[in-house]
């Protein structure tokens, strides 16, 4: 029997969202204002639902661990947004829109979420215009869109290599009215610890005050957790030093259910790493390979001589370059999808045509693109990325090819949700990329930001007061309950054993070793007896960690080490979900390859018989193994088929 329920409305798939608006139940105006919501989370997802929260007249109190709202991960994204409105009329729809994203995501997604997804895309776009978001548009004035992996239309929007930033400063903006309002509560510099249950439903969190370090209770009738994904688990990633997976831990450990948490995203275009003193990789966007061509030379010697200074890209003849991934897949050559682009980078480069030092990367070229539209076009569209790359590298790539190489970058795992967006905690909603929900095994570009900004500002507002409707005559939650004491004297605990513990290695000893077993073994590619050793290393690495951590500075003010040290031990935790759940899922799809299952050509080899399913985890407690429970997928308007880029 199905213990997690979808709560997918009936009827047909085009009317379930109309259908659910239609039935809602709704609260009051006069009721709103005396119902309390936290949002944890200022990124796209928490910034739109705080905002529209507040809009709407709910008392809404908005966490995040900044020092301002605007600092969250989601002003980091480069490439776009993707939405159907067919503006190019290239043949894009709902329809498509929803089929490249389940198609994408290596059928591993929930058909009803997506359509949604689809369907709401195009009033993200009317909302930010309305904003000011100030979209690329064409010399007319209209809109301009590009390309993204997976697709063979142009969706997607964008602000130069900006459009993160731009939506967020348009959420921010929208966030902004309602602070002043006094709609909203905004509490910068706090850290969700804790969620408090109280009668099995959510009712506020324990958050650190990250400057005093004073440990406060906030009472709430919802929560939303909007904290971002958990790529840093791997120590190196693209992600914001700061992105953690506490908050979406935490609900975990509450009882919500942690989904999928193998399926994570290896960005194929990323600055190559070069050594042991990085903490941070950098992303070079997706929407590089509109116009940039992925090659390594075809000859073994040509490789090694580039890798050892003596050639460099422009000594090879045209004849002498592989484009791998336009050889490999003629239909969407280098728009691949990502996790078909990653891995092709990491066969080249396992098979000895890596063209750097370490062996592990290949060009990104834009000689083709300079000479068919100029340097001047190309520099309107990327001038940015390609200053950045220069800052980070000190070679120009305009005349040099970029060397990349794939780097974790999105995780598509995440907290169990319904079509609500409502966790197995009643009361508890989980958004954005903290969430499971739309993505299945692998994310289209440019989809992250469409998914957060839909969670925010189109689904939440009418799924929390679906659920706050029962919760009119409820009256204020109290801090008192013996539920906050308790969960305060649990954080209140934790943090005395950092600050007190008389170890002898950093927080930042620990999280790197995890993050080398986590991409060595459950990284680009994972095997059974990779992942058996990793859950192996990786309770080692747990056990001498609570001996052995250092924390140095005091408790009671701003402590980054002691920040670390909480966010370092849920990693840890995490690690060893997920190669649970990579062990379990024995069969390859989107961005989890286990190499027992895959093609003779090696691509991704599916089980749709025993595997269409999402593993949604269970907490059972300390030193537990987690109990794996199914939500079987359905698959009514989609065929699934052996996806297919050739
Ligand atoms: C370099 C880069 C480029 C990208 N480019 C694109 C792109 O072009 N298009 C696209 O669609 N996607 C892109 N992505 C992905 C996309 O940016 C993210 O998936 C998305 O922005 C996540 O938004 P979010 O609101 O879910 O979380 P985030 O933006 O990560 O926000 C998380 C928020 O939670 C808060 N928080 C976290 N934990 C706690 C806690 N315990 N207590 C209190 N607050 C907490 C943080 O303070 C922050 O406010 C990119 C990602 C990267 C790394």
């Amino acid at each position: 029997m199905q213990e997690l329920f979808d709560n997918i409305p009936e009827g047909p798939l085009a009317d379930k969202w109309t259908k659910f608006k239609a039935d809602a139940k709704l609260v009051n105006p006069s009721n709103r204002r005396n119902i309390d919501v936290i949002v944890v989370g200022t990124g796209l997802a928490g910034g739109a639902a705080a905002a529209s929260l507040g809009e709407m007249g709910f008392n809404v109190k908005s966490f995040c661990f900044q020092d301002s709202p605007r600092r969250a991960h989601s002003i980091a994204a480069q490439g776009g947004i993707n939405a159907a409105k067919n503006y190019q009329n290239d043949g894009d729809s709902t329809y498509r829109l929803f089929y490249d994203t389940v198609k994408g995501g290596d059928y591993r997604s929930r058909e009803a979420n997506v359509y949604r997804l689809a369907e709401v895309s195009t009033n993200i776009i009317d909302q930010c215009v309305a904003q000011g978001v100030p979209f690329a548009r064409e010399y007319g004035g209209l809109l301009d869109n590009r390309s993204f992996g997976g697709v063979q239309v142009q969706r997607t929007f964008y602000a130069k290599g900006q459009t993160g930033q731009q939506l967020l400063i348009g959420a921010y903006q929208a966030l902004s009215r309602q602070i002043n309002k006094g709609t909203v509560t905004m509490y910068n510099r706090h850290e969700m610890m804790e969620v408090v249950k109280i009668d099995g439903k959510a009712r506020g969190i324990i958050a650190r005050n990250l400057i005093t370090g004073e440990v406060e209770r906030h009472a709430a009738h919802a929560v939303v957790i909007a904290s971002g994904g958990y790529g840093n688990v791997y120590f190196l990633s693209t992600n914001a030093m700061g992105s953690n997976v506490t908050a979406s831990w935490k609900s975990y450990k509450s009882g919500a259910h942690f989904a999928n948490s193998c399926f994570v995203q290896i960005h194929p275009t990323c600055i190559p790493v070069t050594g042991d003193h990085q903490s941070k990789l950098t992303l070079m966007s997706e929407s590089l390979r509109n116009d940039g061509r992925i090659w390594v030379p075809k000859k073994k010697e040509d490789a090694q001589a580039i890798a050892n200074g003596t050639k460099t890209a422009l000594d090879i003849a045209e004849d002498d370059r592989d484009y791998y991934l336009e050889r490999r897949y003629p239909a969407f050559g280098n728009l691949v999808p990502r996790d078909v682009a990653s891995r092709a980078s990491k066969e080249r480069c396992d098979a000895g045509y890596g063209v750097n030092k370490t062996g592990q990367a290949v060009f990104l070229d834009f000689s083709a693109a300079i000479n068919r539209l100029g340097k001047d076009a190309v520099e309107a569209r990327y001038g940015n990325l390609f200053q950045m790359y220069e800052k980070i590298t000190a070679e120009n790539p305009y005349v040099m090819p970029m060397k990349i190489y794939p780097a974790i970058h999105y995780t598509m795992g995440g907290v169990w949700v319904d079509y609500n967006l409502q966790t197995a905690v009643p009361g508890l909603f989980a958004a954005g990329e903290a969430n499971f929900s739309d993505h299945g095994a692998n994310r289209l570009g440019a989809s992250a930001l469409m998914q957060g900004l839909a969670d925010g500002y189109f689904v939440l507002p009418y799924t929390i007061s679906n659920y706050l409707a029962d919760d009119i005559t409820t009256g204020e939650i109290s801090t008192d309950h013996s539920a906050f004491e308790q969960s305060e004297k649990n954080v209140k605990e934790r943090l005395d054993f950092f600050m007190n513990n008389k170890g002898s290695k950093t927080v930042d000893h620990f999280h790197k070793r995890l993050g080398k077993v986590m991409w060595e073994k459950c990284g680009m590619s994972r095997s059974k007896e990779g992942l058996e050793e990793a859950l192996a290393e990786i309770k080692a690495i747990r056990e001498e960690f609570w001996k052995e951590v250092k924390v140095p500075g005091v408790q009671n003010s701003l402590n980054q080490e002691l920040e670390k040290a909480g966010r370092v031990a849920d990693f840890i935790e995490l690690g060893e979900l997920m190669c649970h759940d990579a062990l379990s899922r024995e069969e390859s799809c989107g961005g989890h390859f286990r190499e027992e299952h895959q093609t003779p050509e090696g691509e991704a080899l599916r089980n749709d018989k025993d595997y269409s399913y999402v593993s949604a985890w269970k907490y059972k407690g300390e030193n537990q193994t987690p109990e794996l429970v199914k939500e079987h997928l359905k698959f009514e308007n989609i065929e699934l088929k052996q996806r297919s880029y050739k």
